[in-house]
């Protein structure tokens, strides 16, 4: 049922180097940048709308720094 889906965005936050990827290529515009930075001093992202994440790993498949994955009903 759609209307049941529900996922869980995970950053692994001292891992991200701030690249934007998925931010940039979220098809559905749920992540956003956040003014925080991790340990190693990059910005990271952050979520901006869960209810807009469709659960299509697009974000976990393009960082290239395994920072940030989805987790949830399909
Ligand atoms: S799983 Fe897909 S829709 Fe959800 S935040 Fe990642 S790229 Fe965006
Ligand atoms: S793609 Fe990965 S490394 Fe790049 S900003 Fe997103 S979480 Fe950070």
């Amino acid at each position: 049922m759609g209307l049941d889906r529900k996922f869980t965005i995970t950053i692994i936050e001292d891992r991200c180097k701030g690249c934007e990827l998925c931010v940039i290529y979220c098809p559905t515009d749920a992540l956003e940048m956040s003014e925080k930075t991790n340990l190693n001093g990059y910005y990271i992202p952050k979520i901006k709308d869960i209810d807009k994440c469709k659960g299509c790993q697009l974000c976990f498949k393009l960082c290239p720094d395994f920072a940030i994955y989805c987790s949830g009903k399909n």
